[in-house]
C-alpha cells in the first residue's frame, strides 16, 4: 500500500499535514531524491544518499541526520508499505517558519512517499520513444537536485503537447541532459554522454551505465556534443531512475539511425536489468 512520512510520523497519503508556511511549497527551498526499489531492495541507495547530502550541503540545509539514519528510515518505509517494486520519493526542505527570504532557525522538514512503480510498457521499450529539443533555461547549478523544477516542467509539458516523451535540453547548441534524464548517443560503436559539470544532474542511472560499459568493455566517452551530432547518431538513449535505459528513436521529428531501438542500447538495458535482480 502507498504510504507517506513526515517529520517522524508515518501517515496515509491523503492526510493533511503541512501548515501554509512551509518553505518547500512557498520557495521550493529544498532538495529531493527518487529511489527505485526492485524486489524490496532500494537500487544504488548509497549513491542516492551521497547525492542527497551533496545537494543539502550545496543549499546549506542544516540536516542532522546521517546516511545511516536515512537508510534506516527508507528501509522502514519500504517494509511498512509491503511493496516490492516501488518508488521512494524523499524530500528535505528548510522547514516551517513565517515567510521571509532569510534562513529561519528551525529544523528541516523531512518527508517521504512510497508508491508502486509504474513501469513503462513493453511497447514503448520495443518501439522506442520520441523527443524534442528545447533550450536549457535552467540556472547554473543543475547538479543540485533542487525542488525548483519549473523550467524542467515547462519543457516536459511542451514535449508532451508535441506528442513526445522527453525534451532534450540545449545550452548554446550543446546537449546538456533531458528534463528528467541524462542523454547518451552511440556513433560508430562508441557511446557518448555529456561530461559531469554543474550544468547537469549527476544521474545515478548514468553512473550505473558507466559501470556497465566498463564491465562489458564498451567505449564510453564523456564529451560535449551538439544538436546536429545527436541527430547524426546511430542510436540515442536516455537514462533515469524511472525510465531506466530508454531508446529515443526520433528527435524533432527526425529519425535517429534506423528509427528502431539499437543493439548497443539493448545490450546496456539488458545488463542494467541484470544488475537490479
Ligand atoms: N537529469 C535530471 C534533470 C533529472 O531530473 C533526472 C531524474 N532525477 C536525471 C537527470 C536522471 O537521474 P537519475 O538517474 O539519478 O534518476
Amino acid at each position: 500500500m502507498s504510504i507517506g512520512y513526515i517529520n517522524g510520523k508515518f501517515i496515509s497519503l491523503d492526510e493533511l499535514v503541512l501548515p501554509l508556511d512551509e518553505r518547500g511549497h512557498q520557495f521550493g527551498d529544498g532538495v529531493y531524491e527518487v529511489i527505485r526499489v526492485y524486489n524490496g531492495v532500494p537500487f544504488m541507495l548509497n549513491e542516492h544518499l551521497d547525492r542527497l547530502i551533496t545537494s543539502s550541503k550545496a543549499i546549506k540545509l542544516p540536516i542532522t541526520e546521517t546516511i545511516e539514519d536515512f537508510t534506516r528510515l527508507i528501509n522502514e518505509a519500504i517494509e511498512r508499505s509491503q511493496l516490492k517494486d516501488c518508488n521512494v520519493y524523499l524530500q528535505i526542505t528548510r522547514g516551517i517558519a513565517t515567510r521571509q527570504h532569510l534562513f529561519p532557525e528551525v529544523p528541516v522538514s523531512i518527508s517521504m512517499t512510497v508508491r508502486p512503480t509504474k513501469a513503462l510498457s513493453e511497447e514503448v521499450r520495443t518501439l522506442g520513444e520520441s523527443a524534442i529539443f528545447h533550450e536549457d533555461e535552467r540556472w547554473a547549478n543543475c547538479y543540485i537536485k533542487s525542488l525548483n523544477l519549473l523550467p524542467n516542467i515547462l519543457a516536459k509539458q511542451t514535449a508532451h503537447e508535441a506528442g513526445c516523451f522527453e525534451a532534450i535540453l540545449l545550452r548554446e547548441d550543446y546537449v546538456t541532459e533531458g528534463t528528467s534524464s541524462n542523454v547518451f548517443m552511440v556513433k560508430d560503436g562508441k557511446v557518448y554522454t555529456t561530461p559531469l559539470s554543474k550544468h547537469i544532474l549527476h544521474g545515478i542511472t548514468r553512473l550505473a551505465v558507466t559501470k556497465i560499459s566498463q564491465k562489458l568493455n564498451i567505449d564510453l566517452i564523456e564529451k560535449h556534443f551538439t544538436k546536429q551530432e545527436l541527430l547524426d547518431a546511430d542510436e540515442v538513449f536516455i537514462t533515469s531512475t524511472t525510465s531506466e535505459v530508454l531508446p529515443i528513436v526520433k528527435v524533432d521529428n527526425q529519425v535517429i539511425g534506423t528509427g528502431k531501438p539499437g543493439e548497443m542500447t539493448k545490450k546496456i538495458y539488458e545488463q542494467f536489468i541484470e544488475e537490479t535482480i
